[in-house]
């Protein structure tokens, strides 16, 4: 059986668990201090806390529920963490250095069980949801692989394994615990959840907390995007779009489209007047994410020039409009590439054992 971990609880939580266990009321502010401000992970080392309470936390809590198995460095500073639960499953977490930002992208499940057709998790399909200790340990492993390089971790997105929205509730939960101010410290507006269009779910995300929302859309019609977003059949764009509209958001913030194009499936010209209508009248930008291929897939990646057309027009209709540099690609780190099969030549640089 696995521990509890402390991860997995607020302050407010953690005080309450820990003094149903005889502790004093400060004591869970003190662990989660040294956790997440001093990144002491071992209770023993935990020195405010009395000898017999830190035994007493060791023998009943762990920190991390997840083990980290490897991490593989990218040439472009990308690392991707592999990280194994207690129950033997394998995710994946990603860090990614950018000038000043150091984001994360951590999975919400074990696989997916959308099946986009370009998208390499979804061969794997659903493992199981994670626990929101388990969302929050990858933040933990991310912020102490980025402390070796010098930095902390400053932005958070759910773009990792799995949809976010079929698991909320946990999703939530690590969330409370990631914006806790005497916990993860985050703020929630560096906190990005991407969904690609569980509609009935997308209200009540924002209603609960201040985190923007990405939304995956990847094609102008119905007919295309069912070909690639299978939930398409359920929500379709119209459905999706209108969840967007009422999606609280403050004036300034924008809901982010991420568009993956596919050569000869949704990179025309008339695909992005299409989009130009779609988003009119929403506080919208898109990031425009050209397909990384994988193993298996059957689809290709479009021509540069294709990418540049493709921006311009949207420029051109006055949407804002980004293109994703493809990080990690070489390690199949990248948007889609979670749980495909590792290169032979892909060699970690950390290899840790098994505890
Ligand atoms: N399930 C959520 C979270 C995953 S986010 C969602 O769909 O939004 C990962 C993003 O990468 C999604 O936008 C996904 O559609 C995109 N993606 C998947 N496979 C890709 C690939 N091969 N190349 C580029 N982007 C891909």
């Amino acid at each position: 059986m696995k521990p509890k971990s402390v991860l997995g609880s607020s302050t407010a939580e953690l005080r309450d668990a820990l003094s149903a266990q005889g502790f004093e009321a400060y004591r869970a502010e003190q662990v989660l201090h040294w956790i997440f401000r001093r990144n002491v992970l071992d209770f023993s080392a935990m020195s405010n806390l009395r000898l017999e309470q830190r035994r007493q936390l060791a023998a009943e809590w762990c920190v991390h529920p997840l083990e980290r198995a490897a991490v593989f460095g990218g040439e472009d500073g990308t690392q991707k963490l592999q990280l194994l639960t207690h129950d033997g499953a394998s995710i994946e977490t990603v860090l990614i250095p950018e000038d000043r930002r150091y984001t994360v992208c951590v999975s919400s499940q074990v696989g997916c069980s959308l099946d986009c057709s370009f998208c390499a998790t979804g061969r794997l399909g659903l493992g199981r949801n994670l626990g929101a200790d388990e969302i929050v340990d990858q933040v933990v492993h991310a912020q102490d692989v980025a402390h070796t390089m010098g930095n902390d971790v400053s932005h958070i997105v759910f773009m990792g394994m799995g949809e976010p929205l079929l698991n909320l509730k946990n999703v939530l939960q690590a969330i409370r615990v990631l914006i806790d101010p005497k916990a993860g410290g985050f703020s929630p507006k560096r906190i990005t959840v991407s969904t690609a269009g569980v509609v009935p779910k997308m209200a009540e995300l924002g209603q609960a907390v201040p985190v923007r929302l990405a939304v995956s859309l990847h094609a102008t019609t119905d007919e295309v995007r069912n070909r690639l977003v299978p939930l398409n059949r359920r929500f379709p764009i119209a459905t999706l779009l209108e969840a967007c509209r009422r999606y609280p958001a403050s004036d300034r913030e924008r809901i982010s489209f991420e568009y993956t194009m596919i050569r000869d499936v949704n990179d025309s010209a008339a695909d992005a007047q299409r989009l130009i209508k779609l988003v009119r009248g929403l506080r919208a930008k898109v990031n425009l994410i050209p397909l990384n291929e994988h193993p298996g897939a059957n689809f290709r990646r479009p021509h540069d020039a294709a990418v540049s057309r493709f921006a311009d027009i949207l420029a051109h209709g006055r949407v804002t409009v980004t293109v994703r540099r493809s990080r990690g690609d070489d390690i199949y780190a990248a948007c889609g590439q979670l749980g495909a099969v590792a290169r032979e030549a892909e060699t970690p640089i950390e290899a840790e054992t098994r505890r």
